[in-house]
């Protein structure tokens, strides 16, 4: 019989134990070895069979088995250890409280006293799974990471009823779904309340008078709150209840609704909780993707609401505080909506302004997601005018993206495109195996591990005790393929007496490389099949054979992708070599720690340049993996010749070429030089290999880590968006004259032009060493010297006197006369045919960059010298 309804019953907790509850609630146990060592000894056979998930373990314990623990002193006295670390982890400075110290002292400025991270996914640990791959483990790694560093930062995302999908497989291979319902009361989650205990929510109006109403959830990440909205409740009608049914389900109508949940009511849900909780309200909102893009507008909105701010003010001090993070190197990836559906629910009323933010013009809100396609609204464009500080997740993918977005700022050489680049990382203490903590620790000197630049000490852990551990990490991942490939062939219909073979797949001697990532196109998972003879080859050598473990998700609506896995699941099928090639499937955060851990190598082979950062290569170097990678992402940065190899990239544009030419590339260094260093043995040991190893962990351990990227985005872009928000003065005064400058400034641009240009300082035959003096008379139309910044701009040029690789010299002002008159010492440093010109920004304290506005002119050729 099924049952009507399910509740979940929340176990009572001897008073004893009361403590227990609390080192539950954190998800700070999920980093955290010693509080799940206290979890398994509650009942270890149930901890195993509810896979690692506290809450649950709870409320299936019996309650004869917690009275019996109430009254062990043993068990009593470890709680309470416990309970006492985590209140210092809670309560104890870290380093956000000694940098804002610093920066107190050094005048350096202040760091934001609040911070809220906006993300569509979130993945911090399996038993709450709201996240589908990549992007939302990075979410949850920062916010891990924002909390070991100690910054005042707040998460905001939706909370997913049916989460993301979990994947099976048919007999014939192909991918099937299933959406199991998550209901929160038996997830770490609390609702947020208001002060006189009713259920916090906040609304978004929809058109037509409706409203779209959320509850919030919190769950605590260490010092971190997340707050996940949530739509199924009551107050809704039923189109609108499943708003936050599935992550990435559903048509673009559904999308943008959970968008605007997301950026609008986020904003209102961590401004109220904020409050609430007696917490500094944020002053810097970091966007992770285009998602969360609506915040800004929604601040907009309150601004001109509360404060009387203007369009113009209001978008000045948005653009101050906000940051955003772009994460697809690839046009196709980006988020856009139909311009109709967008304005839809923006709803402009007679005047044209919106009903869903009252008073905000509709047609400046669609401007500032305009793109080449007039039928498109484009989020990350809106991303870009809406935040003053860009960046992409890693160097390559910086450049890749001011390529991407040059159009958004024309008369811009690439470089000059403001967006900058912070790398990815990883949360060591979630990633690394417990084991490689001792390592990492040792390696550090232990230093704090968060902050630590350097592990200087590799020397301090020798190759017997990494080989060690590599033998045990291997065979642990061996153990799990077991039983997943096991369960698997039950689903696809075998039946137990058929699958003895399972309990002896793979080899826990045997050189192990792992691919794992989300199945998409770029990330080519059938590249290694594109000549399956050498493959299996390769796979089934007697002397020095290689296994390979393989999982990943398509989306959905991917068929394409299915495909390729369908593929890959066949080959692996193949009786003569499923002992040597497997795909797991239902890869998640629990199975990634296991096969980034135990792999010998790790595999990633994307199409250059389509993968931003990527991730998951950066768990297994935590774990002494070797990285064998294009040329691509993070690895790009961070491949040093020394802690694993590049494949080469063909650079041919034909794609099937292409591939050929990659995928031998890569059988080729797989049998040239990975397999015989591995096999290379001195009393029984790879020396070199672990020479290798140890070279990965100290050089690529620290900088792999998410506090590293946490730490960069609060030098880089967290502090100076605080400080842009400050310099607007109380009440954001500062908005009204910079508004008013940016106007006049535009007004007057088309009639800004360079006169004359004229030079000395080199005569005929100008040589290096040489120090030309260049003067410059300029019309301002009316502008003063202050509000320009004059360049001359010099480089080699060509046939064509195109200019490039060029070098900026700022020019002073040193008086009127026949105009405003400008002039620079530029020493001649390089030989060759040398070009220069002259040309005219914007300038003013409150731009972070020279292309911000979009305004630039450059001398023409009728700017004669004299
Ligand atoms: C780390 C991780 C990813 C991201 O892997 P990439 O290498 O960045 O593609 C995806 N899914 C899961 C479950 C992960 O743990």
């Amino acid at each position: 019989m099924k049952a009507l309804r399910r509740f979940i019953v929340r176990p009572q907790l001897p008073d004893q134990l009361a403590p227990l509850g609390g080192l539950i609630r954190n998800l700070r146990w999920s980093w955290h070895s010693p509080s799940q060592d206290l979890f398994t000894d509650i009942d270890p056979e149930l901890w195993q069979r509810l896979e690692g998930d506290p809450v649950k373990l709870l409320g299936a314990v019996s309650k004869d088995r917690l009275e019996q623990l109430a009254a062990d002193p043993a068990f009593l006295e470890r709680m309470h250890a416990l309970d006492a670390d985590l209140q210092a982890y809670l309560t104890a400075p870290r380093w956000y409280q000694q940098q804002t110290q610093l920066a107190g002292a050094q005048g350096a400025g202040e760091l934001p006293a609040g911070i809220a991270y906006f993300s569509m996914e979130f993945g911090i640990t399996e038993v709450l799974p709201n996240y589908s791959g990549g992007l939302g483990i990075l979410a949850g790694d920062h916010l891990k990471s924002a909390s070991d560093l100690g910054l005042p930062l707040v998460g905001v995302g939706l909370l997913y009823r049916f989460g993301y999908f979990w994947q099976s497989l048919s007999a014939d291979g192909w991918q099937t779904e299933h959406y199991p319902a998550h209901d929160p009361q038996g997830l770490p989650l609390e609702l947020v309340r208001a002060a006189d205990g009713s259920e916090l929510t906040v609304s978004v109006p929809m058109p037509g008078g409706r409203e779209m109403t959320a509850r919030i959830w919190r769950a605590d990440v260490g010092r971190v709150p997340l707050l996940l909205l949530d739509t199924d409740i009551e107050a809704n009608d039923d189109e609108l209840r499943h708003t936050t049914d599935k992550l990435y389900g559903g048509d673009q109508n559904h999308r943008i609704k959970q968008e605007l949940l997301l950026g609008i009511g986020g904003v209102r849900a961590v401004q109220a909780f904020n409050e609430l909780n007696g917490r500094a309200p944020a002053e810097v909102f970091h966007m992770n993707e285009g998602h969360a893009g609506f915040l800004g507008l929604t601040r907009m909105r309150e601004l001109h609401a509360e404060r009387g701010l203007s369009w113009g003010e209001a978008l000045a001090a948005v653009r101050a505080g906000t940051v955003f993070t772009t994460h697809t190197p690839v046009p196709a990836g980006i988020d856009r909506f139909p311009t109709d559906l967008v304005r839809h629910y923006f709803d402009p009323d007679e005047q044209g302004n919106s009903r869903l933010l009252p008073g905000l013009p509709v047609a400046d809100m669609l401007a500032l997601g305009a793109e080449d396609d007039p039928d498109r609204f484009n989020m990350a464009h809106m991303g870009f005018r809406t935040a003053q500080r860009a960046n992409g997740v890693a160097k390559l993918h910086g450049a890749v993206s001011r390529e991407m977005f040059a159009d958004l700022y024309p008369g811009f050489d690439t470089a000059e495109v403001p967006i900058g680049s912070v790398t990815n990382g990883v949360h060591l203490p979630t990633w690394a195996a417990r084991e490689m903590y001792q390592v990492a620790g040792d390696m550090s000197g232990w230093q704090d591990l968060a902050s630590a630049d350097e592990w200087p000490y590799a020397d301090r852990v020798d190759n017997e005790r990494i080989w060690t551990l590599r033998n045990t990490l291997r065979s642990r991942l061996v153990q799990m393929a077991r039983r997943v490939v096991k369960k698997s062939w039950l689903q696809r219909g075998a039946t137990e007496v058929e699958l003895g073979w399972t309990d002896t797949v793979l080899d826990p001697e045997i050189l192990t490389i792992g691919f794992a990532r989300r199945v998409s196109t770029y990330k080519r998972l059938t590249l290694m099949l594109r000549d399956p003879e050498r493959l299996k080859r390769i796979l089934l050598d007697p002397e020095r054979p290689v296994q390979m473990v393989i999982a990943g998700k398509a989306h959905p609506a991917d068929d394409g992708g299915k495909r390729f896995m369908q593929e890959m699941v066949r080959f692996a099928d193949d009786p003569e070599i499923r002992h040597r090639i497997l795909f797991l499937p239902d890869y998640d955060m629990g199975m990634a720690s296991v096969l980034c851990a135990g792999a010998d190598v790790w595999l990633n082979n994307p199409i250059r340049p389509q993968e931003a950062s990527g991730t998951s290569g950066m768990k297994a170097a935590l774990n002494g993996v070797l990285n064998l990678s294009i040329s691509d992402g993070w690895w790009d940065e961070l491949y040093d010749g020394r802690d694993g190899w590049t494949i080469p990239t063909s650079g041919v544009a034909d794609e099937n070429r292409r591939d050929d030419l990659e995928a031998a590339a890569l059988y080729d260094l797989v049998e040239s030089r990975v397999v015989p260093l591995f096999y290379d043995r001195q009393d029984g040991r790879p020396d070199g290999w672990l020479d290798m190893i140890r070279h990965t962990l100290s050089y690529l351990g620290p900088r792999v880590q998410a506090t590293r990227m946490v730490r960069d985005y609060v030098q880089g872009y967290y502090g100076p968006a605080a400080r842009a928000v400050h310099a607007f003065g109380p009440d954001l005064a500062g908005t009204k004259e910079f508004a008013a400058w940016q106007h006049a400034v535009r007004a007057a641009w088309p009639q800004v032009r360079v006169m004359h240009v004229d030079t000395s300082g080199v005569g005929q035959d100008p040589s290096l060493g040489n120090v030309m003096t260049v003067r410059a008379y300029l019309d301002l139309a009316g502008l003063t010297e202050k509000d320009v910044l004059v360049q001359v701009v010099t480089g080699t040029v060509d046939g064509n006197e195109e200019l490039s690789d060029t070098a900026l010299v700022d020019m002073t002002y040193v008086g009127n006369g026949d105009g405003h008159r400008f002039q620079a010492d530029v020493p001649l440093e390089r030989s060759g045919p040398i070009g220069y010109t002259v040309r005219v920004v914007p300038a003013n304290p409150h731009l972070a960059s020279v292309a911000e506005m979009g305004l630039v002119t450059t001398a023409s050729a009728d700017a004669q010298p004299r």
